[in-house]
């Protein structure tokens, strides 16, 4: 199998440390077809865009750059957070209507959109790092936001589900499997994705392998997404970036 494409990588609007030019150049050495820019939304504290709009800024910028570029497609994506327990991001629908790739994940230190949800999405996850029963709770509460924002907007995929914050894997991909909505290996990142794919698999989800590049010189680094999807037996037909090689 071979990847066309890696839709997760930040520049420097968020917290990556490449500018969009840099990544697409880094993409086109890695002979990528598509790469999309998806940077935190406003609500991650410290990494998030400065405010929503800068999305359109971001969009004028990925223009410019489409026009340098002949061999590949670059996207304006977003990775939107959960703010709020029944499912709710931090961008408006001006917003999301313009992006070509939606994410939505879930992050520790976020603005939550009300005083419960400070509890309920932030709060329960930080006693979750000390106490089994919170860890618990914070499962439910995860896995309940997660699949709010599914049903309420059209999510291409979820990133790195269970790392850092639990979800239940196999709730979330049975609703996913329903809206079209992906899951993400994440390459980016160390934790448990074999777990991840082990419990998602049989509802017969789809996936995307990114690399969640924060510099220019991870993009496209997905081979180690494909070999652990390869060893689970998981077609090509259901990993969205990726096709069957060609010889
Ligand atoms: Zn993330
Ligand atoms: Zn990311």
């Amino acid at each position: 199998m071979e990847f066309f494409a890696d839709w997760h990588t930040h520049s420097r609007y968020s917290d990556g440390r490449g500018t969009i030019e840099e990544n697409t150049a880094a993409a086109v050495g890695k002979g990528l077809e598509q790469l999309a820019i998806t940077d935190h939304c406003p609500a991650n504290i410290g990494v998030g865009v400065k405010d929503a709009d800068t999305f359109f800024q971001i969009q004028n910028e990925i223009e410019a750059v489409n026009e340098k570029f002949d061999s590949i497609k670059v996207m304006l994506g977003a990775e939107a957070d959960i703010i709020g327990a029944d499912g709710s991001i931090d961008i408006p629908r001006r917003v999301v209507d313009r992006l070509d790739i939606l994410i939505v994940g879930l992050h520790p230190y976020i603005w939550p959109c009300s005083f419960n949800d400070a509890w309920s999405v932030v709060g329960v996850n930080q006693m979750a790092q000390v106490s089994r029963s919170y860890r618990k709770k914070a499962r439910v509460n995860n896995t309940k936001a997660l699949k709010e924002a599914v049903l309420k907007y059209d999510v291409d995929f979820i990133s790195h589900p269970n790392l850092r914050m639990p979800v239940d894997v196999a709730e979330l991909a049975a609703v996913c499997v329903t809206r079209d909505t992906a899951l993400e290996i994440n390459t980016g990142h160390h934790y448990d994705k074999e777990a991840l794919v082990r419990a998602a698999e049989k509802s017969g989800v789809n996936f995307v392998v990114n690399s969640d590049a924060h510099f220019p010189e991870t993009v496209g680094n997905l081979a180690s997404g494909g070999a652990l999807l390869e060893r689970f037996n998981i077609p090509v037909s259901r990993i969205l970036n990726a096709r069957e090689a060609r010889h």
